[in-house]
Order: structure tokens, then C-alpha cells, then sequence
């Protein structure tokens, strides 16, 4: 990160946030680009500004604004109305936004002796200058599984799914704990889950899940044995569901989505 140029006579992408919502154009790339001068900021706006990473060779800055402050340009949105509409990459760099502002909110006062935190300003941490405590944003790692046995894959409705419209039936996931690796952690939530084993274990990819701070480590595996019986905490049910008779399931863009995509494929 520290290689990056903070040059602020350049075009950028700025990522202005308030009360847990992004400011967003109705077009282009949706989240707003280009020189200082370009936009039509209040005085004083940037001078809180924090260096994100960069996008496309441009530098991205986190703005923290207070309730609503029109800032001449677009409107506030939530975050998770971004999902699926820009790219990729853009979407990651606005979840570690939120990610950074949020950590800043939640970390002011030291963890272990209670005195004011201060920001940092060479990397992205907060420090105490009374017991040199340090901390750094939160990321909290998460398994996704997609299971599959013969021609069919295993979804579930979970609870928060449940009032939906059309409620929408995913894979399953859960947080990993101290002490547990990826594996025991993906045999240990499908268990818990639906009571199942399941063998075939593997890696496919992770995406940040920035609600709030989540890094989802997406897996497949095949079905191994015992019969389904969900957790009444976690789901409201979960079946064996031909592939060709689905139903609603994730939207493009989230790694549940890209799991079954690719267990279909296997079943074919
Ligand atoms: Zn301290």
C-alpha cells in the first residue's frame, strides 16, 4: 500500500460515506471519479481523506461526511445495492471503505487500557500511545460449501432468507473458529447444519463480504453419508434438489452463486 502515490492533483475514485451508506452516481461506474477540482466538494471535505489502495491506476479515498451532507453529487446508497452493478474490483474497494470506516468507529478506545486510540497515518491501524496496544481492521473468516450427490446439489432456505418474496435457497456457511482450520471448520458447519458428512473438500476461491466484515472461503464437496436434519437455529430447510428443478438461487456476483455454477457443471 505504501507504494502507492498520493498525489491529489490527479483523477481518483472517492468513496464518500455517511450513516452507513455510499454517495453513487446514476451512471458510469457509479462511484464518483476524477481530480479534486473536478468535483464540486465543500471546503474542508477531503482533509480527513484516507488512501484505500487503487483502482485501474488510480489512487481510492475513503471520505467519512456527516449525516447526509449533500455533497454536490450523486445520492447516498447502500452498499449492498452496489453488488452485481459495478465491477467487481470497484465493489471490493467500496466493502473495504466500509470495512476501514467502521473499524475507525469501533476502535477509539484502546482494548486493554481504556485510553483514547489515535489513527496511524503510515498504515491503516489504530495505536495507543499509552500502552502501545495496536490494532488493526477486522476481518472475520468464513466457510461457503456446495455439496453435491449424483445429479444433485444441496440447498437450504436459512431463517434470514425466510420472509423474502421469493425466498432464495443457498449453500451453506459459517464463521470459522479460534483454533479450527478451513477443513474442520467446513465438515463442522455442515454437520451442525444438516447432519451430514461429507467428503471431497476443496478450495475454489473467497470473496470479501463486507457485511460487515466478513472474508468468505468458498469450497465444493461431494456427499459422503447420514440423512439431512437441519438445525432449526440456523435453517427452515434444506434438500437435495435436481439440477435441472431449482430454486430461486443467489444473484451473479456472489461466490454462493459461483459455487453452484460450478457444482451444476460437475453434475453434468
Ligand atoms: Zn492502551
Amino acid at each position: 500500500m505504501t507504494e502507492i502515490k498520493q498525489t491529489i492533483d490527479g483523477n481518483a475514485w472517492w468513496f464518500i460515506l455517511s450513516e452507513g451508506k455510499i454517495v453513487a452516481l446514476d451512471r458510469g461506474d457509479y462511484i464518483p471519479f476524477g481530480t479534486i477540482s473536478d468535483l464540486p466538494f465543500p471546503n474542508g471535505l477531503i482533509d480527513n481523506k484516507v488512501l484505500l489502495g487503487q483502482y485501474q491506476n488510480s489512487p481510492c479515498y475513503l471520505i467519512e461526511v456527516e449525516a447526509n451532507l449533500d455533497v454536490g453529487l450523486g445520492e447516498y446508497v447502500t452498499l449492498r445495492s452496489l453488488l452485481g452493478n459495478v465491477a467487481d474490483k470497484l465493489f471490493d474497494m467500496a466493502g473495504r471503505a466500509f470495512q476501514i470506516a467502521l473499524f475507525y468507529k469501533t476502535h477509539q478506545f484502546c482494548g486493554q487500557c481504556g485510553q483514547k486510540m489515535q489513527r496511524i497515518d503510515w498504515e491503516i491501524a489504530m495505536k495507543c500511545y499509552h500502552c502501545q496496544h495496536r490494532a488493526y481492521p477486522r476481518v472475520s473468516p468464513c466457510i461457503i460449501v456446495a455439496i453435491r450427490h449424483k445429479k444433485k446439489i444441496l440447498l437450504a432456505l436459512h431463517n434470514r432468507h425466510q420472509n423474502a418474496e421469493r425466498p432464495m435457497y443457498t449453500t451453506l456457511a459459517g464463521f470459522t473458529e479460534a483454533g479450527e482450520t478451513l477443513e474442520a471448520c467446513v465438515e463442522r458447519e455442515v454437520f451442525e447444519e444438516v447432519g451430514i458428512k461429507i467428503k471431497n473438500i476443496q478450495y475454489v476461491s473467497s470473496q470479501p463480504w463486507p457485511f460487515p466484515h466478513s472474508l468468505m472461503m468458498g469450497f465444493i464437496a461431494d456427499y459422503d453419508s447420514g440423512e439431512i436434519q437441519v438445525d432449526p437455529n440456523e435453517l427452515i430447510e434444506a434438500h437435495w434438489y435436481d439440477i435441472d428443478d431449482l430454486p430461486v438461487i443467489p444473484r451473479h456476483g456472489t461466490i454462493a452463486r459461483k459455487l453452484i455454477e460450478k457444482t451444476l457443471k460437475r453434475c453434468r
